[in-house]
């Protein structure tokens, strides 16, 4: 197959991927998806969007639909593993909703607003050569495709960013994420909490539907297994004698759809491409899960992305007019999401304690006042 239709080549059909064919589209740039799994699908788990991302899906006018399938939130809490309160986690006032969701119902939304021929699957992406006015990549078994510019939106392992940057491999963070889903009815929960202990935590994440998403760390090596004892059995040892729901989440969430992933960024780098390809999402700019804003920021890079490219013919200006333009936002976050991740992560008593002491002293004004710069920004 040679396909010389697509001006975009996405490659990619997670968050970032999908965003970007949409913002392309609705910006009148035509944006195919090239995504290596075999059907478009995402993990069994939550997923934040604060208001810098929803107030892009309301433009795009998906967020009803996310509104109904989600859980729309005002606030949150952060607690001990007996359950005493460290602080609340008030909002600021924001022109957009803050939302929990089930990342396939997210992923749903956001392939649906995409024609279906958009999409193709079981297209792993292998190589790129630029030519003299485009790009051809090469999908191996699936064929190679002419387009004018190259999306790399595939992710932290990214391939694309492997050929043009070439720099090297994302560094752990010293700490795995479980994550996993309670089905509906099995625990009442409505509250989004962060409870921090001596090198573990836990987060809940009611996703609607009566559904309760949860996340868990704990520090250990990088590719560590949880061996013969499994992830229920060992997050059970690790968490069982937390507050309520804690115990009961795990217990209620089937072991074989508990999910264990390494924690990842990469210091940030200013480009991200060159030539007529740029990197978006996670390839771009991998950042550990800590503040909830990797997704959110790859909906903002899709709509920049669309901007700069409506605003010049030239594309290779518009790729590195878009890299400038997102670099420091994004950095921002990864090094305060790396910083808190550390903090959070603290197992010697001593500074636990001291931690626990500062967070319940940091005014309420103070958090919402950063997390208020956070959401505020409007791609
Ligand atoms: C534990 C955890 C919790 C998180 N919580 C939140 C949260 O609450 N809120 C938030 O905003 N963010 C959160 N994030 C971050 C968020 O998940 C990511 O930032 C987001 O998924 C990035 O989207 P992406 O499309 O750039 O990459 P991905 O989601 O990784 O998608 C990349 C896609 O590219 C495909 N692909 C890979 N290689 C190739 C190839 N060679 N050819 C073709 N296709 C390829 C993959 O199959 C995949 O579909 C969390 C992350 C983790 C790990």
């Amino acid at each position: 197959m040679t396909d010389t239709n697509a001006a975009a080549i996405v490659v990619g059909g997670g968050i970032g991927g999908l965003s970007a064919a949409i913002a392309l589209r609705r910006a009148g740039i035509q944006a195919d998806v090239y995504e290596r799994a075999p059907e478009l699908r995402e993990v069994g788990a939550g997923i934040s969007l604060w208001p810098n991302a929803t107030r892009q899906l309301r433009r795009w006018g998906l967020l009803d639909e996310i509104l109904r399938r989600g859980f729309r939130f005002v606030g949150g809490e952060m607690r001990t593993s007996r359950g005493d309160l460290l602080a609340g986690m008030p909002l600021p006032a924001a022109d957009a909703p803050a939302v929990l969701i089930h990342r396939a119902d997210l992923h749903a939304v956001l392939a649906d607003a995409l024609p279906p021929w958009a999409i193709r699957t079981g297209a792993e992406f292998a190589r790129l050569s630029e030519t003299a006015d485009g790009v051809e990549a090469d999908f191996g078994e699936a064929g190679t495709v002419e387009g004018s510019f190259v999306v790399g939106a595939d992710g932290l392992w990214s391939a694309v960013r492997r050929q043009v940057l070439g720099d090297g491999d994302p560094v752990y963070r010293g700490y795995p994420v479980w994550r996993g889903v309670a089905p509906a009815g099995a625990v009442e929960w409505h509250t989004l909490t962060e409870t921090l202990g001596r090198g573990l935590r836990f987060g809940t994440v009611p996703i609607g539907q009566g559904r309760v998403a949860w996340w868990a760390t704990a520090n250990e090596a990088a590719g560590a297994d949880d061996g013969a004892e499994g992830s229920k059995a060992r997050l059970l040892r690790l968490f069982g004698d937390w507050h309520h729901p804690i115990p009961r989440l795990i217990e209620s969430t089937p072991d074989d759809e508990i999910l264990k992933n390494g924690t990842y960024d990469r210091p940030p780098v200013r480009r991200w491409g060159r030539g007529r390809v740029t990197l978006l999402g996670d390839a771009a700019h991998p950042t550990t899960p800590n503040l909830g804003q990797g997704g959110c920021m790859a909906i903002e890079d899709a709509a920049v992305l669309a901007r700069c490219l409506c605003e010049t013919d030239d594309v290779p200006a518009a790729l590195r007019a878009f890299e400038r333009r997102r670099f420091r936002r994004t950095a921002w976050i990864t090094r305060e999401s790396l910083r808190y991740g550390q903090v959070a992560q603290w197992q010697h008593a001593a500074a636990v304690r001291v931690r626990d002491v500062l967070m319940r002293a940091t005014p309420a004004a103070v958090m919402r006042a950063t997390m208020g710069r956070m959401f505020a920004f409007d791609a």
